[in-house]
């Protein structure tokens, strides 16, 4: 007989409710915990996972593996090919371990949930019970309502009614207990477990080497990486996050939502220990960097939240249907041209480029380049996501769908429509020096001043002329005017 834990996105053994679960279970019943995962090649593709995500996964699951093997248990991960026969696949493997317990996390799109419910009805013929716990989110998706008793689709009122609940629920912040060790048989019944290697990436996600050594190198994988990278943010970092989080130049955010994504750092870990760390135990007093931080962590849950709910939104339907008749662009070389940061905009053109490079872009830029998408360009802003999704390390749908949606005015509780980030103006004001334009922009490293903003308007031009530079291929007050009249257009036909 065996217990398994099932590993999907929450890859640690620090603070991880069903495995916590699963190890109790194995321990009371005196029998071994088995661990898998299972690479699917086809959701990968389905759900535009990209090649560095998956190199990160695959990375920490080595790390995953590693931990386990000294408790004596063994993480067994295998590729199945068509995502379809997932559920029997598992099941024939439960079967053949005489597991009787299966425990995971919840994963909340809609493809998942899919996944999982064939699943269950699997183990049930076959009397083995399947135990699937919230662990992904701080709150659990379900708990906050407002006062008509309905789902929150304000983050404000809803970030109110998630703090209160934390405060009159303190135990969803305690940690889980690590998983306890197997009893030393595990290594002999199970040694064709133990001895199975981590697979390769599937071939159409596998990075080339010069970009999997940088990568590896930029973002060391698995949970001690994750939790030695939040303590030292929360010492070093945090209590001035508040005023300076938004400066792309600056390294000022905790940057672990690669950690978060994976699941190599619990959100709960992290809030509780930001909420251990500000001296007036409260998530919305003392000091603000921490309550900043605590607040916008909570974004996360509530992008969550809404995807639970209105699982909808996982279909590339907007969150508000009135939204929906809104008449896109679809030019292929504009497009083209914002993907390889080729726009002539240097603030746009440096945080694409920073996200070919590394996999990762600052929020701040996230926001200015979706907004430049969708309302300078009028592309449709689902093209802009679907590319966050296929180079980011820290993909999450939620977050991104949540991320497209509030700047493109199209999801929940977004930008008002109205509201048209000037890329100009946001470069002078959160990039003032041009030191993110240079870093990632080489051909404006020799144009001086306010010039690098925007070198063929403020400047002469010839410098950023005669390094290749290209020209702005759209003019945005210009632009401005035909997004409010577009949006307008879609609104009266919505
Ligand atoms: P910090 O500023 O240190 O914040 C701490 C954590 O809080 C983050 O790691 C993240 O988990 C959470 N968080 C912060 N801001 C947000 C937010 N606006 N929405 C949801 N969670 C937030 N985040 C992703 O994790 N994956 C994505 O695919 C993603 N796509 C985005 C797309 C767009 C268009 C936009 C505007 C935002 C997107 N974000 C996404 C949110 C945010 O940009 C990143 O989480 C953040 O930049 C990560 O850097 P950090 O860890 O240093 O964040």
């Amino acid at each position: 007989e065996a217990v398994v834990h099932w590993f999907k996105r929450d890859l640690r053994t620090t603070d991880n409710r069903a495995l916590s679960l699963a190890s109790e279970k194995a321990k009371k019943k005196g029998v071994p915990l088995i661990c898998m995962f299972i690479v699917s090649p086809q959701d990968y593709q389905a759900h535009f996972t990209s090649p560095a995500r998956v190199d990160f996964e695959l990375r920490t699951l080595e790390v995953l593996k590693e931990d386990l093997t000294e408790k004596d248990i063994p993480l067994y991960v295998t590729t199945v090919e068509d995502r379809k026969e997932v559920p029997g696949y598992m099941l024939q493997k439960f079967e053949e371990w005489g597991a009787k317990h299966v425990y995971c996390n919840i994963e909340y799109e809609v493809d998942e949930l899919r996944r999982e419910a064939k699943l269950v009805r699997k183990c049930l013929e076959k009397d083995i019970s399947f135990t699937a716990v919230h662990d992904d989110v701080v709150v659990p998706p379900g708990t906050l309502k407002s006062g008509a008793g309905k789902q929150y689709s304000v983050y404000t009122p809803w970030l109110k009614a998630w703090i209160k609940h934390i405060h009159e629920h303190p135990h969803i912040l305690d940690a889980s207990a690590p998983p306890s060790q197997n009893p030393p048989t595990a290594r002999t019944t199970f040694a064709d477990l133990f001895a199975t290697p981590i697979p390769p990436a599937p071939p159409n996600k596998a990075l080339p080497q010069e970009p999997r050594d940088r990568l590896t190198h930029l973002w060391p994988a698995g949970e001690h990486e994750g939790l030695a990278r939040l303590h030292r943010f929360l010492l070093e970092k945090a209590g001035k996050y508040k005023d300076a989080r938004n400066f792309p130049a600056a390294n000022n955010t905790a940057i672990l939502s690669v950690h978060f994504s994976a699941g190599t750092l619990a959100a709960r870990t992290a809030v509780r220990r930001a909420h251990e760390t500000n001296t007036a135990h409260r998530l919305d007093a003392g000091n603000p960097g921490l309550v900043c931080w605590i607040s916008e962590l909570a974004w996360r849950d509530f992008y969550k939240h809404v995807l639970a709910h209105w699982p909808y939104v996982c279909m590339f339907k907007p969150f508000k249907y009135e939204y929906a008749d809104i008449t896109w662009e679809y030019d292929t070389q504009l497009f083209q041209r914002w993907c390889e940061g080729k726009t002539g905009f240097p603030i746009v053109d440096a945080a694409m480029r920073q996200l070919n490079s590394m996999a990762y872009m600052h929020n701040r830029c996230r926001m200015i380049v979706a907004s430049f998408l969708a309302k300078d360009l009028l592309l449709d802003w689902r093209l802009g996501e679907r590319y966050f999704m296929e180079r980011l390390i820290d993909g999450d749908f939620a977050s991104n769908n949540g991320g497209w949606g509030f700047s493109a005015s199209t999801g929940v509780d977004p930008q008002p429509y109205f509201r048209i980030f000037n890329p100009l103006l946001q470069s002078e004001k959160f990039d003032e020096g041009g030191e993110y334009i240079r870093k990632w922009v080489p051909e404006l490293q020799g144009v001086g001043g306010k010039a690098v903003h925007d070198p063929y308007g403020r400047g002469t031009g010839g410098e950023a002329e005669r390094a290749g530079y290209p020209k702005p291929v759209v003019v945005h007050k210009f632009c401005r005017e035909r997004a409010l009249e577009r949006y307008k257009e879609g609104l009266g036909r919505g």
